[in-house]
């Protein structure tokens, strides 16, 4: 067994074509001519996206006695907004080509003797602008500038605007965390490569409070939990790099930024951001809302305003780096299996169950076993085409463990098992399998 198409050459292509043909990702509105920026999921994208966010919920929610889940809504009030600086800083530049007037992110264009130019048609491109990446939409029947607002750009603002209720009904201890997971929306000024930059995508953030005197020790503890996260999800090591982002770059409330960049098949590109937003936030909510959102520590008898940590990640960005690490095609024999080696604990399908032939003496205790490992895992029953053809389709899904049936099955009551790396196949007792399987899958 050999691999082919593990280097970057076609391989984004390859996964793309890969989501549209097995149902993991399409194009948003494609029978309408597509949406720029926007993508769906089909089921088993739903599938792999749930996964990855329940395996990031247990690690910093379930798991951990001091981060809290928030569910806030989309729409805020706007001068949640304002507060934040989003309303009068959250802009990128834009430059516009005086020939096809194409429009272009200013800072992804390469300048040569001083002058960009058009990716499209070569033309000069004008003097940039800065152009607010915010969603306006507008709330009520009236149309004046008192009922607009936006679609968020970040999940962010909703834990920051309910702080305070959080510590009057929960009343916890700092240092504690809250996080949130949920939709965020980007006017992107050129959305590209796939669902890495979307104008519709979801987050998955953490705002971590703690007194000041303690953040370097908490952005520490929060990189190391977040890059090992981001292992268990099946990211080798060597792709993740940590990048100091110098202060020029950063945003101008943090003093301290690190971006977990990713060899993804476009490039080494931020997967995640890890910032130290100091008190930026809550200051600001504190003085637009009138609010005090300060903390009184009861043990130094001190009130203060905490500040925050943020580990924030974009849910398509983690799938594509899943996709992308997990992607491979192997030469075996005469020819080529297209794999996705997804960690069994995230892969969409974990056992297939296949009986070889459709006819009723094998397709019923096979569906038998499917109860059986419905209860222990996430399970597919599939009779069509050959066995062959059901073993590449689930390898092309990342299903680690097919189990045949087969007609020794009626007598001998056992059952082959073939693991999706190796292609090895071993016989095992329907009595055991469940707590075979069980072993394997974790
Ligand atoms: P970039 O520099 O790539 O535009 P950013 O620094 O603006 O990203 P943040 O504001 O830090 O991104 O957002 C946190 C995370 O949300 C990012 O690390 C990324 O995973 C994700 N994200 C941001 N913008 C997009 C987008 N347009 N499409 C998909 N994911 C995004």
């Amino acid at each position: 067994m050999s691999e082919t198409n593990n280097k970057n050459e076609g391989r984004m292509e390859a996964i793309v074509s890969l989501c549209k043909r097995r149902g993991f990702i399409f194009p948003g509105s494609e029978i309408y001519g597509g949406l720029a920026g926007t993508y769906d999921y089909g089921p088993l994208g739903v599938a792999l996206k749930k996964n990855i966010q329940a395996s990031w919920y247990k690690k910093f929610v379930e798991d951990r006695d001091d981060i809290f889940p928030i569910d806030a809504a989309i729409l805020m009030n706007p001068k949640a907004w304002e507060a934040s600086g989003h309303v009068s800083g959250f802009s990128d530049p834009l430059v516009e080509c005086v020939k096809c007037h194409n429009r272009f992110r200013a800072d992804h264009i390469e300048i040569i003797d001083g002058v960009q130019h058009c990716p499209n048609d070569n033309g000069i491109l004008g003097a940039s602008r800065q152009f607010n990446m915010m969603f306006k939409t507008q709330i009520g029947a009236t149309e004046d500038p008192t009922s607009i607002t936006y679609l968020r750009p970040e999940t962010a603002g909703g834990m920051f605007v309910n702080f305070k209720n959080v510590i009057d009904s929960l009343h916890p201890k700092l240092p504690f965390g809250l996080a949130q997971t949920g939709k965020a929306f980007r006017n992107e000024i050129a959305p590209r490569d796939f669902v890495f930059r979307m104008r519709e995508f979801e987050q998955m953030e953490i705002e971590y409070f703690c007194h000041e005197s303690k953040w370097e020790e908490v952005f520490e503890s929060l990189r190391t939990d977040f890059n090992s996260w981001l292992i268990s999800l099946g990211l080798s090591k060597e792709l993740i790099h940590e990048v100091e982002i110098g202060e020029k770059d950063r945003a101008f409330y943090s003093k301290r930024t690190i971006d977990f960049e990713f060899d993804f098949p476009i490039g080494q590109k931020e997967l995640a951001g890890l910032a130290y937003r100091t008190d930026y936030d809550l200051t600001q909510h504190s003085e637009f809302s009138k609010t005090d959102l300060s903390y009184f520590d009861e043990e130094s008898k001190e009130r203060f305003i905490p500040h925050c940590i943020e580990p924030s990640i974009g849910v398509e960005r983690a799938f594509l780096a899943v996709l992308s690490s997990a992607y491979k095609e192997e030469v075996v024999g005469e020819e080529t299996r297209t794999v996705l080696s997804f960690v069994p604990s995230i892969a969409p399908i974990q056992i297939a169950v296949l009986p070889l032939s459709k006819k009723e003496e094998l397709s019923i205790p096979a569906k038998e076993i499917v109860k059986t490992l419905k209860k222990i895992a996430r399970v597919q029953y599939d009779e069509t085409q050959s066995i062959g053809k059901r073993y590449r389709r689930q390898d092309e899904i990342g299903t680690p463990y097919c189990v045949t049936v087969d007609f020794d099955t009626l007598t001998d009551k056992a059952v082959t098992v073939r693991d999706r790396d190796t292609m090895l196949q071993e016989r095992v007792k329907i009595v055991d399998l469940d707590n075979y399987l069980l072993e394997k899958l974790s």
